[in-house]
């Protein structure tokens, strides 16, 4: 029997966790092809620490050449067309046909639906984060805005975190007093499936003289007036503008008709199979319903793996996704909270929140340097 071949798009958290999986249980009895453009994976999370200058980008960088798994190889591509009737894909260097395909290439931005946007900061790329770290410290007096353009966005508490953090920063310095922070969520409450954890932020903000706005989004920013205006017409002067752009799936799945009308990806929340046959999604691109972090992207990627497992060895049930995970949550003074959220257990999205205490710090640190150890050798 020839050796199924399994395409997967994106080595990110679902697409690493996923090939380490096949590796793990497969070795060379698959052929697996991870594709992706960057030449390196950084954490999410680690944006926030390189902005306010708590890591160098050099340090949270961990380079694709250090990824090296029996059974897979990894591409350095850009995926320029995908035929998921086919399972064709065409990158930059050439075609790749695959038994099994798995898309996992993530939430794009698109900063161009925000009018003004380009010309102003944000920090959920790792070159705006990066640029920040150098404007921060010239921040010493005037307002700063958070503001996010649409919904939904990569986690959720990401936004919470850098008022927070910024809060802290400017503490630091001496110059908070002359500074003041607001918040725009377009989200009721900053963490929804937790009310205890949204009101933890919320005292949080509230303590610190953080101002919170929700249900609100950036529509547009004039750089040049230092002014954002909201989706309800309000207009926020500002002298720091820190940006969420509006996220979109990227291009290549539109164009690849694999997208829904709100733009992800629909599949079936439980095994991730898209409509195409062998075709899954997994990550920030699959519309599961549950929140867009890469704790969720590898849990998703946990399920494609022993879904494919039980095929690809013709024995065995698989494991469905269980759309559960945790969340460290930065109250800032060095402080991690996190919160426990469940999105398929009950008839509604619940919530455990943890007040921070050196517990939670200890686990985020694992998590970080698990993954770290576990994908790159590091
Ligand atoms: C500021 C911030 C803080 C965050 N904090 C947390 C946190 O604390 N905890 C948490 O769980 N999550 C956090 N996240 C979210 C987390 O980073 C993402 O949800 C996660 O990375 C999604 O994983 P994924 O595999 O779906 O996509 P990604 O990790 O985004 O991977 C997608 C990959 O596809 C590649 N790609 C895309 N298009 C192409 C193409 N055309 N050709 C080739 N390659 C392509 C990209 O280069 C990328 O490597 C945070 C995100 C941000 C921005």
């Amino acid at each position: 029997m020839a050796t199924p071949r399994i395409t997967i798009l994106g080595a990110g958290f679902a697409g690493l966790e996923l090939s380490t999986l096949l590796s793990e249980a497969l070795g060379d009895q698959v052929q697996v092809t991870l594709i992706d453009q960057s030449d390196a994976f950084v954490f999410g999370f680690s944006k926030l620490d390189v902005m306010f200058g708590r890591s160098t980008l050099d340090a949270v960088r961990m380079p694709y050449s250090r990824f090296a798994k029996p059974g897979v190889r990894l591409l350095r591509e850009s995926i320029h067309a995908i035929d998921p009737e086919t399972r064709c894909v065409t990158t930059d260097a050439g075609t790749h046909d695959c038994d099994y395909l798995v898309v996992a290439l993530g939430a794009d931005y698109d900063i161009a639906a925000t009018p003004g946007l380009e010309s102003a900061n944000e920090f959920y790329t790792v070159a705006g984060a990066n640029r920040l770290r150098g404007i921060l410290p010239g921040f010493s007096k005037g307002h700063a805005v958070i503001g996010v353009c649409g919904a939904p966005y990569k986690c959720p508490p990401a936004p919470s975190e850098c008022a927070l953090m910024l809060h802290d920063l400017l503490a630091s310095r001496g110059v908070r007093e002359q500074c003041e922070i607001t918040l725009v969520l377009p989200l009721s409450s900053p963490v929804p499936p937790s009310p205890e954890t949204s009101r933890a932020l919320m005292g949080a903000f509230a303590e610190r003289g953080i101002r919170f706005m929700a249900n609100r989004r950036v529509s547009s920013v004039d750089a040049q007036r230092g002014v954002a205006t909201l989706d309800d017409g309000t207009e926020l002067a500002w002298d720091l503008f820190l940006g969420v752009p509006k996220h979109r799936a990227p291009a290549v799945v539109q164009a690849a008709g694999m997208a829904a009308e709100d733009g992800w990806v629909p599949v079936n929340p439980r095994t991730l199979e898209t409509r195409f046959p062998k075709v899954y999604a997994a990550g920030d691109i699959a519309n599961t319903g549950t929140p867009k972090a890469g704790v969720f992207a590898e849990g998703a990627a946990k399920a494609v793996a022993s879904a494919l497992i039980a095929r690809i060895r013709g024995e065995g049930e698989p494991s469905l996704y269980a759309g559960a995970g945790t969340c460290y949550i930065e109250f800032g003074a060095g402080r991690i909270g996190r919160v426990d959220v469940d999105f398929f257990s009950g008839p509604k999205p619940t919530g455990t929140y943890h007040a921070p205490d050196v517990a939670s710090r200890v686990h985020k640190e694992h998590f970080g340097a698990s993954r770290r150890a576990r994908w790159f050798g590091l």
